[in-house]
């Protein structure tokens, strides 16, 4: 019986080769078939030359319905039909089916481990069979109870390596019909076929990886490149999306103020406006447990997970099915969690996990990179503020220092006005002179204007400077630092020269900061000249630069002092701020402008401010 003979054989296809004599002794019915064969012009060389075009095949459906044509140019059969092995399902998958000619596409299940179905034998023992009688073998089981009666089947398995990956079925109304010649040329079709589908499979599978490592690879630079973090947390949630289907994702991330997980950005709009800024407990949820264990976590069936938090489904009325989520973690430490729920058809699997990991370790880095960057901008502006604050102060400094000169600057009009309105009142009293107390109250008048100058000019020093830059006018600037610092040279000897280059034209600054600055360069000649001396102030027009120099004949500097003139706090002063000269350099380089210094001991010195006439 050929039956026997070959559901005797172990392994895929008999082997003809290595032990001819006795797995295939050239008995005359064996000649006869191939002669028969050859006579129905059944082309047995096709199986050989399928081997080769299926290697250049990658799609599965075109592989097997070539194996099954193929099998009909050699064979002669009734019904064919392919499967392969679904191993999650642990089942045979019926895709094909070849009746009479016609390809007809199914989708049949067929659990691997039932009683019945010759197929699903040879699928799971992995050894071909070819029953002469199905009549007579109980594990037959009818494809179509309404089709013609089946009497003989062959059934071979596709195996790769030792694992079967399908089986190819043939089936015939007549008793005890397939050869073992059919038997060879369907265990090679089988073989050749089994080869293609995995080439074809591993060629899906390089396809999909470099789809994904080249989306990894997108997504690392796109998250790099961006220091906002919503910018990072969206383009994550962008990145996730070409990743992955799942019907949601979010971004949790760890709030240390509160101890607990903060959603900081989630897909799903609808959700996204219930959900953000929603903050959720280290213990409760499968977040939770992540962010505490640093560990990633596929849940198939979230509601029977007992680590579930079902109060985000009752807010997002959202039923979570399956759920993957996995730990942000940057320089070790975990700074939140990504969140995917309901994969698209089915639930996450370790891929998907690997993928989202890969994603998370690079939205980790960029996420700390962008609070990092936040936190600069935070300290900068803080500094700013400070910075802001420090130059007034120093402003004040010196307005303060002025206060004793100025209070005096405003007692001599005083006095005088009470004087000329005592001398007003005597008037009044004696025969009246009306033309005497004209003039007395006129140079009241007179004095009370002086004040109000002198105050209106304090009170122009005294405010906060305003950022604005303006159309500013260097020697009116120049003047009314001198004004209020008049009494002060005053007292201190100090003879002022002004040498005013007509030829200088209005430049755009912010007069009121280049006030301070020249503020600070008189009240520093003052303090070099303790016995008194002269200041030169002179302007000078520099093709597309002024220069505005500062001369004392003071005690000069050392090259040592020279050296250190410009560094925050640096005084020789009793009762220096030692910021004068720092402020100043910081003002003029914001204007584009120089300081600079010539200085010698015993003899004075010149300070130079340059600014663009631009
Ligand atoms: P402060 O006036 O509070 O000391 P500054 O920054 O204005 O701070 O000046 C720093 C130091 O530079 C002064 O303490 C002084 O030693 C030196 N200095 C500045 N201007 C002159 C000057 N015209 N002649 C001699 N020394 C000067
Ligand atoms: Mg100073």
């Amino acid at each position: 019986m050929k039956a026997e003979l070959f559901t005797d054989a172990a392994g895929n296809a008999p082997n003809i080769t290595s032990n001819t004599s006795e797995m295939f002794p050239l008995r005359d019915d064996v000649l006869f078939d191939i002669l028969q064969r050859k006579r129905q012009g059944k082309n047995i060389e096709a199986i050989c030359q399928m081997g080769w075009n299926l290697t250049l095949v990658y799609d599965e459906t075109t592989i097997i319905r070539h194996a099954l044509e193929a099998a009909a140019q050699a064979i002669e059969f009734d019904f064919a039909s392919f499967s392969l092995v679904d191993t999650a399902a642990n089942a045979l998958r019926y895709h094909y089916f070849l009746e009479q000619g016609v390809f007809q596409t199914v989708e049949l299940l067929l659990a691997l481990d039932g009683p019945r179905s010759i197929s699903a034998a040879v699928a799971r023992d992995g050894v071909a069979l070819n029953v002469p009688d199905v009549t007579c073998d109980s594990r037959y089981l009818p494809h179509d109870e309404a089709a013609p009666p089946t009497y003989s089947e062959l059934c071979v398995p596709m195996k790769i390596q030792a694992t079967v990956i399908g089986v190819l079925n043939v089936e015939s109304g007549t008793r005890n019909h397939f050869t073992v010649i059919d038997q060879f040329l369907l265990q090679a079709l089988a073989n050749q076929t089994a080869v293609a589908l995995q080439n074809a499979r591993l060629y899906a599978q390089t396809q999909r990886n470099t789809r994904e490592l080249s989306a990894l690879i997108n997504a690392t630079h796109v998250l790099s490149a961006n220091l906002d973090l919503n910018t990072v947390l969206q383009q994550t949630l962008v990145q996730i999306n070409t990743l992955l289907e799942a019907e949601d994702a979010s971004v949790l991330l760890y709030d240390s103020a509160s101890d607990d997980l903060v959603f900081a950005v989630v897909a799903d709009s609808c959700a996204s406006g219930i959900l953000f800024g929603q903050h959720v407990s280290l213990d409760a949820g499968v977040v939770g447990w992540v962010m505490r264990n640093k560990t990633s976590v596929i849940v198939e069936n979230a509601q029977e997970d007992p680590r579930f938090y079902s109060e985000i489904d009752a807010l997002t009325e959202v039923i979570t099915r399956s759920l993957l989520a996995v730990p942000l973690i940057a320089k070790d430490r975990a700074i939140g969690v990504v969140e995917v729920i309901n994969k698209v058809g089915g639930t996450f699997d370790t891929h998907d996990r690997e993928l989202l990991e890969a994603l998370a370790s690079s939205a980790a880095i960029a996420i700390d990179n962008a609070r990092l960057y936040q936190e600069l901008i935070d300290q900068i502006q803080v500094l700013q503020a400070t910075q802001v604050k420090l130059v007034h102060s120093e402003k004040m400094g010196a307005l303060g220092r002025l206060t004793a000169s100025i209070s005096h600057e405003i007692n001599n009009p005083l006095q005088s006005i009470q004087g000329c309105l005592t001398l007003a009142k005597e008037e009044l009293e004696s025969p009246i002179r009306p033309e005497k107390i004209e003039r007395y109250l006129d140079i009241a008048e007179d004095e009370i204007e002086r004040i109000a100058n002198i105050v209106r000019r304090v009170r122009e020093f005294y405010r906060p400077s305003g950022q604005e830059r303006a159309p500013t006018d260097i020697h009116q600037t120049l003047e009314s630092v001198l004004e209020l610092s008049g009494k002060e040279l005053q007292h201190s000897y100090v003879n002022v020269e002004r040498i005013w280059d007509p030829a200088i034209p209005q430049i755009v600054a912010n007069p009121d900061y280049l006030k301070q600055v020249f503020l600070n360069l008189v009240l520093n000649a003052i303090d070099a000249m303790p016995n008194g001396g002269n200041l030169t102030i002179r302007t000078v027009l520099d093709h597309e630069s002024i220069r505005i120099e500062f001369t004392d004949t003071g005690i000069g500097m050392s090259p040592e002092i020279q050296a250190r003139l410009f560094e925050p706090f640096f005084t020789t002063k009793a009762h220096g701020s030692g910021l004068g000269l720092s402020i100043s350099y910081g003002i003029i380089q914001e204007h584009n402008g120089q300081i600079l210094v010539q200085s010698e001991v015993g003899q004075g010195t010149t300070f130079t401010i340059v600014l663009p006439v631009t």
